[in-house]
């Protein structure tokens, strides 16, 4: 079932709660793949009822990226989310979210959201927790499921539940990939197939890296400048960052000692990718 306007689906979730069952949310840009439906099922052994959210937030778009050109496929998302287990697609139109007069943003203030992916992207952050909100507002989850593949995008989260005290738990998933290494990302389909190959190299580095931090390599620096050289060989690659910062407080670390991200962006042509470890 696709519901596209928030009070239906405000009615069904609610009739359903009133029964005593328990709603997982799983928020999503749609064109699902592997990694989103690994979400999916997970939200679905762990509550009775699963909203799917298939919404390409505008607002955490800048003017110069892809809003326009991101793949939308609502009838192939359909039917990927249903078989996976959801019980409703909810798929608004942007007026629905962002009625005309709509200027209401939620924004994690701090070092976090500037860090990292909020560098090259400073909007980004705040339009990501404003929908992420209304959606929690929307649906009233018990459980909403992310994953770690956006690991910052995680931890912003988290620190938004924590500070406006929404009663709402976090389940962080792994990152699903290609066999090839490759995580998936809706966004790999703009790569051509020279570009795909190049784009190896993000999880070859990052694999290296744990084999490097596993045989007691603690100096981020070290760490960092291993996972640049391996991808500054690759003449496609255009490194937008390579960092080491705590997790989930997202402070830049000197030594690799407690829970760790080790994340990377870099561009293959016009498509920025994103991937990640995080050392326990
Ligand atoms: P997106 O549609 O890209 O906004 O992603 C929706 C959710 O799916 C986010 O919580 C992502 O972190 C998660 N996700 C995207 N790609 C993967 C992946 N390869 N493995 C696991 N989760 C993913």
């Amino acid at each position: 079932m696709i519901i596209d306007k928030i009070e239906p689906l405000r009615e069904y979730l609610n009739g359903k709660r009133r029964t005593g069952l328990r709603v997982g949310l799983v928020p999503t840009m749609g064109y699902l793949h592997e990694g989103h439906l690994s979400l999916i099922r997970r939200a679905k052994k762990e509550n009775n009822v699963v909203a799917v959210s298939i919404f390409v937030n505008p607002t955490q778009f800048a003017p110069n990226e892809d809003f326009e050109a991101y793949p939308r496929d609502i009838a192939r998302d359909h039917a990927l989310a249903t078989e996976a287990g959801a019980d409703v697609v909810f798929h608004p139109g942007v007026a629905e979210m962002y009625p005309p007069n709509s200027s209401t943003f939620v924004e994690v203030g701090g070092e976090m959201t500037k860090v990292l992916c909020g560098t090259s992207r400073p909007t980004h952050f705040r339009g990501v927790t404003t929908v992420v909100n209304m959606l929690f507002n929307i649906v009233n989850p018990d459980n909403a499921y992310f994953g770690q593949k956006d690991a910052q995008q995680a931890a912003v989260i988290e620190k938004m539940l924590r500070d406006l005290h929404l009663g709402i738990n976090i389940v962080v998933c792994p990152i699903v990939r290609e066999t090839s290494g490759l995580a998936m990302s809706s966004r790999n389909k703009y790569l051509s197939e020279a570009e795909k190959t190049a784009a190896l190299v993000l999880s070859r580095s990052l694999a290296a890296a744990k084999r490097a931090i596993d045989k007691g390599q603690r100096s981020s620096a070290e760490i960092a400048k291993m996972i640049t050289e391996q991808i500054s060989k690759e003449p496609m690659a255009k490194i937008d960052y390579v960092s080491v910062y705590s997790y989930p407080d997202l402070v830049a670390v000197e030594k690799i000692e407690a829970r760790t991200l080790v994340a990377l962006a870099v561009r293959f042509g016009k498509t920025r990718l994103i991937d990640n470890i995080i050392i326990e």
